[in-house]
C-alpha cells in the first residue's frame, strides 16, 4: 500500500489528465496526516499553481482565519487538500473527466489519514462525496452545515458541507453564512470524541432534520 509521501510523488509527476500542460506545480495537498479533519477545496488558483502548496492565496487566508477563530487551531493542525490537484487555466471549473482521473488520489489520501470529519469546500467536491455517499445531490445553499455519512473501508465518516471561502470573498452573506458553518462545525468537532454527545447533536441538526 502507498503512503502519503508516495501519493505526493505520485501527484507531483502525475500526467493522467491534461491539466499537467499547463501547470506550474501540482498540489497534493498539506498539513496534519493524523488529523481528525480534512478539508476539501475545488482546485488548485493561481497561487497554488505557483508555490505548489493549498491555499495560500486571499481564499486561503480567510480560510486560515475561519480555522484559528472558530475551531481555534492552527491551518496546520488539519489536512487540506483538493478534489484536483492541478490548477484549471484560468480557474475554470474543473471538468468531470479531470474529477474523474484526478479524484482517486484525495480518496487514497483520505484512507490513509482515516479522519472523522471532511469539510468540503463549494459545490464540486461536495457533490463528489455526495455521489459517494449516495445521498440526494444538494445545492450548497442547502446543503451547507448540514452533515452527511460516508462509509469508508475503515469506518464511517461524517461529511460536512460549506461554501467555498473564495465565493465569500465577493459576498458578505455568503461569508456569513461560511462563519456559522465554522462555528457549527466546532461544535461537532468538541462533540465528537463523546459518541453519545454527537448522536444527540447530530439528531437536532444532522440529516433529516
Ligand atoms: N481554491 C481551492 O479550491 N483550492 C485552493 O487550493 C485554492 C483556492
Ligand atoms: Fe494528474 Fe490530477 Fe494533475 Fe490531472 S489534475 S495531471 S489527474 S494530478
Amino acid at each position: 500500500m502507498s503512503s502519503l509521501q508516495d501519493i505526493r510523488n505520485q501527484v507531483i509527476n502525475c500526467k493522467k489528465c491534461h491539466l499537467h500542460k499547463t501547470r506550474t506545480y501540482a498540489v497534493p495537498g498539506e498539513g496534519n496526516t493524523n488529523s481528525e479533519i480534512v478539508l476539501v477545496g475545488e482546485a488548485p488558483g493561481a497561487k497554488e499553481d505557483k508555490t505548489g502548496r493549498p491555499f495560500v492565496g486571499a481564499a486561503g487566508q480567510l480560510l486560515d482565519e475561519l480555522i484559528q477563530r472558530y475551531l481555534r487551531i492552527e491551518r496546520d493542525s488539519v489536512f487540506i487538500t483538493n478534489l484536483v490537484k492541478c490548477r484549471p487555466p484560468n480557474n475554470r471549473d474543473p471538468s468531470e473527466d479531470e474529477i474523474v482521473t484526478c479524484s482517486p488520489y484525495l480518496l487514497a489520501q483520505i484512507n490513509l489519514i482515516k479522519p472523522k470529519i471532511i469539510v468540503t469546500l463549494g459545490r464540486h467536491s461536495t457533490r463528489f462525496f455526495q455521489n459517494l455517499a449516495k445521498v440526494e445531490e444538494e445545492s450548497i445553499s442547502k446543503c451547507h452545515g448540514k452533515p452527511f455519512y460516508i462509509n469508508l473501508s475503515f469506518g464511517t465518516v461524517r461529511v460536512f458541507p460549506s461554501y467555498h471561502p473564495a465565493a465569500a470573498l465577493y459576498n458578505r452573506s455568503l461569508k456569513s453564512e461560511l462563519e456559522k458553518d465554522f462555528q457549527l462545525l466546532s461544535r461537532l468537532i468538541s462533540t465528537s470524541s463523546k459518541s453519545t454527545t454527537l448522536d444527540y447533536f447530530l439528531d437536532q441538526h444532522g440529516p433529516g432534520n
